[in-house]
């Protein structure tokens, strides 16, 4: 696996420190426990943001999963979202906070929001690793953001290519040979 990727674009220890830093950003902002805190992540790519992310934030909280894909297979450019739009809990009332790993274009954060807003949660708030400033339309609004980057085809720390490489613990780049 190492030896597919060209280059490191985030290191582990990076995304750690910033995690807390975020991590912090978030408490403050649902300021203290028993706020009814949903955390909705979008699957699979911000499983192991999610799962670090949460270990520092002291709120009381409950996880309701929600399923996207824009990526099917080994394209590497975004189609229509093949929506899957099932949500694992019920959010109506609560303070839902939409976690992914990055936000391209805007598609899928855009279709998961409007979902969640016809449920009538009490607030609805979204937070990225990683966003790509070029790409992200201005009409999808996200309240933390981990890290701004290029636009470039990253894997690794939950981001996949055809399923793969989201076991790599660092944010990177693949050999160009490996991509479409
Ligand atoms: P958007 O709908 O904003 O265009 O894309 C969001 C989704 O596309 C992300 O949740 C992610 O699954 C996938 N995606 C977008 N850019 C990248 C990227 O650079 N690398 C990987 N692995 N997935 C990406
Ligand atoms: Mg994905």
């Amino acid at each position: 696996m190492e030896s597919d990727i060209a280059r490191i674009l985030i290191h582990k220890d990076e995304i750690e420190a910033r995690n807390r830093a975020l991590a912090a950003e978030i408490a403050a902002t649902y300021n203290g426990d028993n706020v009814g805190l949903t955390l909705v992540p979008i699957l699979s790519g911000s499983m192991i943001f999610l799962a670090d992310l949460i270990r520092h934030l002291p709120l009381k909280m409950k996880i309701a999963l929600v399923q996207v894909s824009t990526y099917p297979g080994t394209a590497t450019s975004p189609g229509d979202p093949r929506t899957v739009l099932q949500l694992s809990g019920d959010v109506t009332g609560r303070h839902v906070l939409v976690v992914d790993d990055i936000l391209d274009s805007g598609r899928t954060l855009r279709r998961v929001l409007a979902m969640i807003r016809e449920r009538q949660p009490r607030s609805l708030r979204a937070a990225v690793l990683l966003r790509k400033p070029s790409k992200a339309p201005p009409d999808v609004k996200v309240d933390f953001v981990g890290f701004d980057i290029d636009d470039l085809f990253v894997v690794g720390y939950g981001l996949d290519f055809d399923d793969l490489y989201r076991n790599y613990p660092h944010v990177g780049v693949l050999h160009p040979e490996l991509m479409p």
